[in-house]
């Protein structure tokens, strides 16, 4: 179980995140929504130990997360985080470094790996990228296999930073669903999400962070019943048979509730 005591995490002489108390159990999804710079991603970068707390204390499994080995912690946790700079290595190449912390010297990948690899990859429909180079790859389909790699690291907790960027609506839901059996199987998903409508539906708990101020944390219900969102955002949230609806500033809803993993191609181009 992962658990932030009375955190605080900023940069510099600058606080973003103060006194958090958060507690994240096997089996379910959470979702962290704010505005922009409200400090969703430092939340989450303290989850993977990127951070260091500046006040209180991050623990896995009762354990100072600190404390850890980075080999240990990263057979523990796995971290998707905003895609920036592309290295310029082959699918292959990166999918094998998942598995880099279950293997030990000289890290020679064995069956079992490859067999988890050609899995992830399956799972978010990448397979066919496996001898490309990561550069070559549309956004989107980087995206899928960043998220192949993570689902290859094969952890308990898994944090996932805007996991849906760049992702077409069906790969998007495809991917909620995933989540959804991941969960299933005991583990712990922490991710940050800008879709209210998909947080909203797809997490048991929603952490909502209110810039500066305070965060928020109930389940979808809790949230919408006690008005966080108008807080928080600004705007009024109302459930309504199929979907959530955001009814202001601008309508905003999606019709696209369903129908996953159809009969779509590996490659889009
Ligand atoms: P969010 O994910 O909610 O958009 P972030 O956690 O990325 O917000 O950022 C929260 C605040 O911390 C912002 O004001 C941002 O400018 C600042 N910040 C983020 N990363 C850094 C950094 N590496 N150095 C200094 N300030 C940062």
């Amino acid at each position: 179980m992962l658990e932030l005591n009375n955190l605080s995490v900023g940069y510099d002489g600058r606080y973003v995140i103060r006194n958090v108390d958060l507690s994240f159990e096997p089996g379910n999804i959470y979702t962290i929504i704010g505005k922009n710079g409200s400090g969703k991603s430092t939340l989450l970068k303290s989850c993977s130990g990127l951070l260091t707390p500046k006040v209180g204390s991050v623990l896995l499994d009762g354990k100072e997360l600190s404390k850890y080995p980075a080999n240990q912690r990263a057979q523990k946790i796995s971290y998707l985080s905003q895609s920036t700079n592309t290295p310029n290595i082959t699918v292959e190449r990166l999918l094998a470094h998942a598995r880099f912390p279950h293997l030990s010297y000289p890290k020679k990948l064995r069956q079992e790996d490859i067999n988890i690899i050609y899995r992830a990859l399956g799972d978010m429909k990448a397979a066919c990228f496996i001898h490309d180079s990561l550069r070559e790859l549309s956004g989107g389909e980087r995206q899928r296999v960043y998220l192949a790699m993570q689902l290859a690291q094969d952890t308990p907790i898994l944090l996932l930073d805007e996991p849906t960027t760049y992702l077409d609506i069906e790969y998007q839901l495809s991917l909620m669903e995933l989540l959804q059996k991941l969960k299933a199987q005991g583990k712990t998903i922490i991710m940050v999400l800008h879709d209210l409508e998909q947080a909203l539906k797809y997490s048991d708990q929603i952490i909502a962070i209110d810039a500066g101020k305070e965060i928020y944390t109930g389940t979808p219900d809790e949230i919408l019943a006690g008005g966080i969102l108008r807080k928080v955002f600004h705007v009024d949230v109302q459930r309504s048979d199929y979907r959530f609806e955001l009814k202001n500033p601008a309508a905003v809803s999606s019709e696209a509730v369903i129908t996953v993993f159809g009969n779509s191609s590996c490659r889009s181009r």
